[in-house]
């Protein structure tokens, strides 16, 4: 068995080159990453391995595994088509040896939006795992003892019954038995509803608990309150892991408290660069370029006036621009002879000086060019750069990280 841990951003974008399409739901891409498949070959070993295993239990493990893979895309799909309502905007979903990620662009704003957005997913798996409890009764009946249905009223017998379950789960699972299949995929999609309402970043609970503080207090200090709710909480997870010796428990515990550490510091930063505008930190003083000037000159510049990021003009009208990383691209390719003309960089995203700071790092992102022009209609009033956001954030950000 192994854990399932959904998260619902990746925010380097890195998962996307090694996966595979599968196919496209509502505009969103369904994707597989290559990764994923050991986990199907793990499956197959353990069914060709186990004591009286052969290939018919190879096969029963592998398609176990891939239909509770279509749990989580379902769990996904909730979060993603959820998301969409609001005008929030999905990429695409992952899938992952633990889970699946679904990719967002953009989520949408408003606390109350966000709460339904993470409730979406563990409902799903509610939902999945109400409709396989009633088609696994009648499945079960006959071999559950009679009387043990009728009393269920007290929670004495609900236990007794769940122990039950599982006991049969596991003597169904040394036959090929498809009832054993209905049973773990129940039990599969309770656990995944349930550890993903665990109230701690990066767990659905976590932002469901958020959206809640976040409609009475502000997003900042609902977040820092989420925060330290999900860390106390992977700190008492960790001393039970201790105590019962459970290593699983106890890795799981670490990376809760790291994680929601990390969400702390990614909200912080939104919070701060939302605040601040492009003409707050603009560097007006960029001296610009001609596509005539060599690189050579370019290099002089540089160096005399620390400055790695240039606007190339002709005139009064900007036609490029030349980053730090194309100059060093540039000069490994053609030499300083070379004409800033023939390597700027011609088509790039503009920013107005009303711009947030925030809308200006999502550009620079998206574009991955480092430096942007920032215009107010047809005049150029300079630069902003990677470099010139992050000192401002670090010159405004609040000492304290929660
Ligand atoms: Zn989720």
């Amino acid at each position: 068995m192994w854990g399932l841990l959904i998260g619902m951003a990746d925010p380097r974008g890195t998962l996307m080159s090694w996966s595979i399409k599968l196919g496209t739901i509502k505009g969103i891409e369904i994707r597989v990453h290559v990764t994923f498949f050991l986990i199907l070959i793990w499956a197959a070993a353990e069914g060709l391995s186990q004591s009286g295993g052969g290939w018919g239990r190879a096969i029963f493990g592998v398609l176990s595994t891939c239909l509770l893979f279509v749990c989580v895309v379902l769990h996904e799909l909730g979060h993603s088509l959820v998301a969409i309502h609001f005008g929030g905007r999905v990429r695409n979903i992952i899938l992952l040896p633990i889970g699946g990620v679904a990719q967002m662009e953009s989520l949408p704003d408003k606390p109350i939006h966000e709460l339904l957005v993470a409730i979406a997913g563990p409902a799903v798996n509610f939902v999945i795992a109400t409709v396989l409890m009633l088609i696994a009764l009648p499945m079960i009946r006959a071999e559950i003892p009679t009387g043990l249905l009728v009393t269920l009223s007290s929670p004495r017998a609900w236990y007794v019954l769940i122990a039950f379950v599982v006991r049969l789960l596991f003597r169904l699972l040394d036959g090929i038995d498809w009832r054993a299949l209905v049973l773990y995929l129940l039990g599969a999609n309770a656990s995944l509803g349930i550890f993903n309402l665990l109230p701690a970043f990066p767990m659905d609970g976590g932002r469901v608990l958020r959206g809640l503080l976040a409609l009475w207090l502000d997003y900042l200090r609902a977040t820092r309150i989420a925060i330290n709710v999900g860390q106390s909480l992977a700190v008492i997870l960790g001393f039970f892991g201790i105590l019962t010796a459970n290593w699983m428990l106890m890795l799981i515990a670490v990376f809760i408290f790291f994680s929601a550490g990390q969400e702390g510091r990614v909200v912080e930063a939104r919070v701060v660069l939302g605040n601040l505008r492009v003409e707050q930190v603009l560097n007006s003083q960029a001296p610009s370029l001609s596509p005539l000037h060599s690189l050579a000159h370019v290099l002089d510049v540089a160096s005399h006036l620390r400055q790695a990021n240039f606007p190339v003009m002709q005139g009064t009208r900007l036609v490029g621009v030349l980053t730090q990383d194309d100059v060093l691209a540039a000069l490994h390719q053609y030499g300083v002879e070379v004409r800033v003309g023939r390597v700027m960089r011609r088509q790039f995203p503009i920013v107005r000086p009303t711009d947030t700071l925030l809308h200006a790092r999502q550009l620079i992102a998206q574009s991955g060019i480092k430096a942007l022009p920032v215009m107010n209609g047809s005049v150029v009033l300079g630069l902003i750069s990677l470099q010139d956001i992050d000192a401002a954030y670090l010159l405004s950000a609040t000492p304290h990280l929660a």
